[in-house]
Parts: C-alpha cells; sequence; structure tokens
C-alpha cells in the first residue's frame, strides 16, 4: 500500500470486484454502486460518504483505504491556457500531470509511473531512473483531481507523461478499465491514447486485448543506427521489430498505430532520414506526428531549425506520409513533452 497503513486500496477496484467484495461484507448491492460513484467524484474519505450510514463508513474505513493525490504546485501558461500540476502522492514521491483545452474538448495528459527507466537521451523523466509504478487508482485520480482542479470536463486521455506506461502494463491497463467505466469518468477507450517507446512483447499483449485506444509509438529514427542513439530500448526492440509489432497491432485492432518523431538537430533530422522513413511507411496508412525536440537542459541535444522541421515534414507529405507537426502547448510552463518532471525535483 501507498502509505504503508497495510489496509487494501479500494479505488483500484473494479466495479464488479467492489461489489462482490462489499458483498462478502454482507452489503447490498446497492452499496457498491453509491461507493464507487464517491469515488469516481474524487472523495477522500469515507465521511463524505454522506448516503452511506455512518456505522458502515466506519467500517470501510477500518478496511480500505482511498489513495489520493494531493496538489504542490499549479501552473498556468499565459500562452494557451495549459495547465501543468505537480501532485503528491500518499507516499510523498510526486509526478506530473497537464490540462490542454482544445477545440473539439479537454485532454488530460498523465504520467504512469514516478521516474522512467528507458533512459531516451533526450527525455527529463528519465534522468533519475524509475522509481515506482503508480497504481490505477493514482492515475485515475490525476483524471479526476485535475478535472476538480480545471474546473472543466475531462474529455479525453493521454498517456504520454512520465513514465513508460507498457512498463506498468498491469496497472495501466486496470485504470484504462476505471476510467472508461459508465459510472465512472466514463471516457472511451476511443478518446484515449496511449504512447509507449515500443516495447514489442506488451504491443502483442495489448493487441490481443482489442481496446479501441489509439497507440502511439515512439519512433524517433527509421534506422537502428539512429534510433539506438536516441533510445537504449533499441537495442533489445530494434526498427524492423517495432514496425512489425505495428503492423500485428493494426491487424488484431482494426486499428492504425501512429508514430511519435521529436525532431533533433543534425540526429535524426537529415533528408536521409526522411527519405528512409518515408520509404518505410508510405502505403501503409500510418501517420507521422513530428516534435521539435524540447530542449532539455540536461540532454545537451538542440531542437531541429524550424526550417529543418517544415522540410521534413514537406518530404514526408510529398512521399504520401500523413503528417502533423504537433503544436507547442504550455512551452513556458515546461508543459510539453519529455519536460515532465524537471520543474517539480527542482523544488524539492
Ligand atoms: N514512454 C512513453 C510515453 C512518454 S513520453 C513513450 O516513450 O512514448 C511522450 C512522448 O514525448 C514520447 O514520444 C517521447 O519520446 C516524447 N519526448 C520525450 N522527451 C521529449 C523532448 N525533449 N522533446 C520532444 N518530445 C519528447
Amino acid at each position: 500500500m501507498p502509505d504503508g497503513s497495510g489496509k487494501k486500496d479500494i479505488k483500484s477496484l473494479l466495479p464488479d470486484e467492489l461489489a462482490a467484495e462489499l458483498k462478502a461484507m454482507g452489503l447490498p448491492g446497492y452499496r457498491a454502486g453509491q461507493v464507487f460513484r464517491w469515488l469516481g467524484r474524487g472523495a477522500r474519505s469515507f465521511d463524505e460518504m454522506s448516503d452511506l450510514p455512518k456505522d458502515l463508513r466506519e467500517k470501510l474505513a477500518a478496511a480500505y483505504d482511498i489513495p489520493c493525490l494531493t496538489m504542490l504546485r499549479r501552473q498556468v501558461s499565459a500562452k494557451d491556457g495549459t495547465e501543468k500540476y505537480l501532485w503528491a502522492l500518499p507516499d510523498g514521491e510526486s509526478v506530473e500531470t497537464v490540462f490542454m483545452r482544445y477545440q473539439h474538448g479537454n485532454s488530460v495528459c498523465i504520467s504512469s509511473q514516478v521516474g522512467c527507466r528507458m533512459g531516451c537521451a533526450f527525455c527529463a523523466s528519465t534522468i533519475g531512473g524509475k522509481v515506482r509504478d503508480l497504481a490505477p487508482a493514482e492515475m485515475l485520480d490525476e483524471v479526476i483531481r485535475t478535472g476538480l482542479a480545471a474546473g472543466a470536463e475531462v474529455n479525453s486521455i493521454v498517456l504520454m507523461g512520465i513514465g513508460e506506461p507498457l512498463d506498468n502494463f498491469d496497472n495501466v491497463l486496470r485504470f484504462l478499465r476505471l476510467v472508461n467505466d459508465p459510472a465512472g469518468a466514463n471516457i472511451g477507450m476511443r478518446h484515449i491514447s496511449l504512447s509507449t517507446c515500443g516495447l514489442v512483447e506488451a504491443i502483442d499483449k495489448l493487441a490481443a486485448l482489442h481496446l479501441q485506444l489509439t497507440l502511439s509509438v515512439s519512433l524517433h529514427a527509421p534506422d537502428d543506427e539512429t534510433r539506438s542513439r536516441l533510445m537504449p530500448v533499441n537495442a533489445a526492440y530494434g526498427v524492423d521489430a517495432v514496425y512489425a509489432a505495428c503492423e500485428r497491432y493494426f491487424k488484431a485492432t482494426g486499428r492504425r498505430v501512429s508514430y511519435e518523431y521529436a525532431l533533433v538537430r543534425d540526429v535524426n533530422d537529415t533528408p536521409r532520414h526522411a527519405a528512409l522513413l518515408a520509404e518505410r511507411l508510405r502505403g501503409t496508412g500510418s501517420h507521422v506526428n513530428l516534435i521539435r525536440l524540447n530542449y532539455v537542459s540536461e540532454r545537451g541535444l538542440l531542437p531541429s531549425r524550424p526550417e529543418t522541421v517544415k522540410a521534413f515534414a514537406q518530404r514526408l507529405s510529398d512521399e504520401g506520409v500523413t503528417v502533423t507537426v504537433r503544436r507547442r502547448l504550455g512551452s513556458d510552463i515546461d508543459a510539453a513533452c519529455g519536460q515532465l518532471r524537471r520543474g517539480g525535483m527542482r523544488d524539492r
């Protein structure tokens, strides 16, 4: 248990599991629904559950713990209204969550681990390695509490914050089921994106579940030599293995994988890289999301020049690959991709 209380984490239980537990305690079926709804609304204690009798609240509090996040800091971008939250977890660790407003709705970018062990050369979140996985309840609470703090509905979720979600597979899956539940946040799988550095076995495991979520794969280079410079994970799963896994994923789920590609000056942004990438992706219907590298001072790599980004995108598009260049929301508050946790760590 994150807080060392030894009590069971009630918020990570799926509705049918919660129902079974409460039934075993001799409670009528509707109680589980009541508790689940309170948890989904962000109740911090059983005492808040005012439609439960007092003795039941006490009984639940003796057996269960409700893991909750506490806000340490909130920053709002003066440029685009993007909000970044630093949350304390029950054991005192911390993670960041980003809230973004788009024309089509509000999106929350959540963290799935405290730190990350993937070691990508350009990313701030992996400095210091992985501390621990987040529990399903903690990821759920990122969504709930960020929505409450922003005073707005959350319409979609991206698992693109701190951590490698497929390196915390079981907890992430449980979180997806919790947040997708109609009695909870009720966010449809098609409104959820999961980004991975390309853990092939886990991609296959996910494919077998046939979820309708969007899978993004962080490719960042079309050849093993370049990719290995940027991503240590490439030693285990090379470019060909990643492409093959994405094809199997598409076959199994009917959902095309999209590729993330952060442009790093003079490392992966040359015309040769664009040509190689186009050659592999042409005709596959795959989408490439280009991101101009966000500069992370500790990492020493530089963002590509704006004209290089343009030329790279043009080359892909000319060769028939659909491509978008991602906007840098929240750049003035270090909320952009790969920058999370740096600010939070500095303050501690
Ligand atoms: N571990 C997962 C998800 C977290 S990172 C993954 O690797 O996909 C979300 C995205 O931001 C990934 O595509 C990641 O490669 C990218 N990213 C990390 N650091 C970045 C940086 N400094 N600039 C731009 N993108 C970065």
